[in-house]
This record gives structure tokens, C-alpha cells and sequence, in this order.
């Protein structure tokens, strides 16, 4: 069949968001509370953020001489508030800085070379413990591999009527110092959306006469339509996610249908991440993963149905088939997940776990329930 491509109406509009707009997506970077207070009789001068940051980072917010779970403060070894060398700090709680402060009596008072010996021991033991289980904080102060400055909305606007079909795209497009991960990065996300315009074009066009022959018949029906809207659901220095929304509306359709999918990328090095590159794959994620699901789907489904309480109640005692089905231990009943703070989210579209009138569904699962399958490389930087 011949394509008469000039009869189409395409525009591609290019708009910008800027990082700290409203309408841009949001960067969560790690925040660090110190949460310390310093009780100094001399002149109050403030330790720079970065510095308190990284030596509360360095003792995991513990005293370092009895290493107990205390509130700290930041001490200043040689009692001098205006020296913020990293040598010069050391973290106390309250009873031990009391023991810096012992003039005469029999109790010995905490020094300066004691100070430092418990330090240096206790940022060691920290940073071997770290290295030992991986624990998520070892990345937060690493500089990033791919800094995100800028997000472009690319917009695509095309409609045929000799066709008889519409479109409207939209996804982002990234800047970076680092040019060619940006160009590598950008041409993923882009290629997939406009792969999926190329395929649902091609067969709305290849309809055509069917589309032409239902219109005739039937009065305005026999028309196909397309969107695809777009979500930054993470963006770190280590993670991006994006979820997309298909809505299509096929021409002899009874109701729209709308599929999700999902891209996840990994910034050191640059590569794109599925649910199993998550995990060892020695290990039996995908039980406790669906275990996991199937319980919160049942928790959510009566929201979803018209009469919740009844439904609830029969819960108790039933499990439901298309739950225990749609969320099975597969891989491909969870590949439509984003990184989330502190955990994934996964998506089930209408028909997976439930009918069409239930919508989707979408569980978070946080990282504590599947950490004990979690590749090292993915604690070492989890989002
Ligand atoms: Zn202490």
C-alpha cells in the first residue's frame, strides 16, 4: 500500500523546563540533616555544610569513643571553633564531650590524642563496614558520572485526515557536560517514542479504507488516536526514570486502552536498567517480589471496585485468581517498574490483575523488602 506522506500534518515543538521550574521534574539529592547542635561557651561560628556533612558521613552520625546510638555534636579537638580541618573534628555525643571538658578530679579527662586515636579507629571500622554490606549511604557524597543541567520537552503534534488518525507525543531530551552519554542517553528515550509513533502510523495508515468505510456507515467513528505523555518519576546523580503513558483509541474500539512503559537508566557508567539487573540472579527475588505484590494488590483492590466494603470482606477468606496470576514469580509481570525514593514502584495496566474498569495498579515496593537480593552494584547506589 502506498504511503502519501504529504497528506499528513506533522510538527515537531521543542519546549524547555527548566530544572528548578515548576513544571520540570524535580532532583532529589540526598539531604543531610545533621541535626547537631555545638555548645560552645566561645564565639558560635558555624562548621561549612559540606564539612559536617562529610564527618558525620565518615562516623554514621555516632560518637566516635563510645560509639553508641546518641545524639552527637561536631567537637573541635583543639577547642578552637574557628578550625574546621577535617583533623580538627571529631563526633561526640553529650556525655563523652563532657568528659573533654573534666578540669582536675579523678576522672581522666578525654584529650586531644585520645580524641583522635578513637576517630581515626572508629571512621576505619565505619568505612570497612560500609565496604563489607554495601549500605546505601557509601555514594552520597561521590561526584556523579552524568550530571543532568537541563530537560527539554520535545513535542510531536501529527494528524492525517485522508488516514484518519492522530497523534501527540512528548518526551524528554537531556544536556550534559558529558556529551556523549547525553547523545546516547537522549537517542534511547527518543528512539523509543518515536519507534512506537513509527509502528502505530504505519498501522493506522495501512486501515485506512476500513477506517474510510466505517466513517460512511457510521457517523464520525473510524478514527485513531494516539498519546503518549511522560513522567520523571527519579532523576539522581546515579538514576533516572521515566514512565510513559500509551493511550490509544482504535478505530472499532469499544473504550481507549492505556499501556504504561517504563525506561531506567543507570548513570555510572550510562546503561539502561531492567528489573533483573537489579538483582543476583542466583537469588529468589521473583518470590518474595510477587509474594510481596500479590499481598498489596489484595490490599488495594477493593479501592478499585464498586462495592469496597463487600469486596474487602470477601478478601478475607478468598484470594483472587487474576491477582495471583497477573502477579506471579515472572519476570515480565514486574518489568514495568521506576526507581522511586527508597524503593521501585511497579505498574500492573488493566488485564494484568484486574479488569479494565479497575484501571492500573501500582505497588511500591521499598528497598528493604528486597535487599537481600540486591546486587552489590545496585546497594552500592541505591536512589
Ligand atoms: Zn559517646
Amino acid at each position: 500500500m502506498g504511503i502519501d506522506h504529504s497528506r499528513c500534518n506533522r510538527s515537531v515543538v521543542i519546549t524547555t523546563a527548566r530544572l528548578c521550574g515548576r513544571r520540570g521534574p524535580q532532583i532529589k539529592f540526598p539531604s543531610v540533616k545533621t541535626g547537631v547542635t555545638r555548645m560552645t561557651k566561645k564565639h558560635r561560628i558555624e562548621i561549612p555544610v559540606e564539612t559536617a556533612a562529610e564527618v558525620l558521613f565518615e562516623s554514621n552520625r555516632t560518637c566516635c569513643v563510645c560509639r553508641e546510638r546518641k545524639p552527637v555534636q561536631i567537637h573541635h579537638i583543639d577547642e578552637n571553633p574557628a578550625n574546621f580541618s577535617k583533623d580538627n573534628l571529631a563526633v561526640l555525643c553529650f556525655d563523652c564531650h563532657r568528659d573533654t571538658q573534666i578540669r582536675g578530679g579523678f576522672d581522666r579527662k578525654l584529650d586531644s590524642a585520645q580524641i583522635r586515636r578513637y576517630r581515626d579507629d572508629w571512621i576505619a571500622r565505619v568505612a570497612n563496614k560500609r565496604e563489607k554490606d554495601h549500605g546505601p549511604l557509601i555514594l552520597q557524597f561521590v561526584p556523579s558520572a552524568l550530571r543532568i543541567k537541563n530537560v527539554k520537552i520535545i513535542q510531536i503534534k501529527e494528524s492525517s485526515d485522508a488516514h484518519a488518525y492522530s497523534i501527540e507525543a512528548e518526551y524528554p531530551q537531556f544536556t550534559s557536560d558529558d556529551k556523549r552519554s547525553e547523545l546516547e542517553l537522549n537517542s534511547s528515550v527518543s528512539s523509543f517514542v518515536t519507534k512506537a509513533v513509527e509502528d502505530f502510523r504505519n498501522s493506522a495508515i495501512a486501515t485506512s479504507n476500513e477506517k474510510l468505510q466505517m466513517r460512511q456507515e457510521l457517523h464520525g467513528l473510524g478514527w485513531d488516536s494516539l498519546s503518549i505523555v511522560h513522567r520523571i518519576s527519579l532523576l539522581t546523580t546515579d538514576y533516572l526514570s521515566i514512565e510513559f503513558v500509551f493511550q490509544t483509541y482504535g478505530a472499532g474500539a469499544a473504550h481507549s486502552n492505556a499501556t504504561t512503559s517504563t525506561l531506567n537508566f543507570g548513570f555510572r557508567p550510562l546503561r539502561q536498567i531492567r528489573l533483573q539487573d537489579l538483582f543476583e540472579s542466583s537469588t529468589n527475588y521473583l518470590g518474595t517480589l510477587s509474594e510481596y505484590c500479590v499481598e498489596q494488590l489484595h490490599k488495594l483492590q477493593p479501592s478499585h471496585w464498586s462495592n469496597p466494603i463487600e469486596r474487602a470482606e470477601e478478601l478475607k477468606t478468598t484470594r483472587d485468581s487474576w491477582i495471583l496470576s497477573g502477579a506471579g514469580p515472572i519476570v515480565k509481570n514486574f518489568e514495568k517498574f521506576v526507581f522511586v525514593n527508597e524503593g521501585i514502584k511497579i505498574f500492573f495496566d488493566p488485564y494484568r490483575v484486574g479488569s479494565y474498569a479497575e484501571g492500573r495498579y501500582e505497588v511500591f515496593v521499598p528497598f528493604h523488602v528486597l535487599d537481600p537480593f540486591l546486587s552489590d552494584r545496585v546497594k552500592k547506589a541505591l536512589p
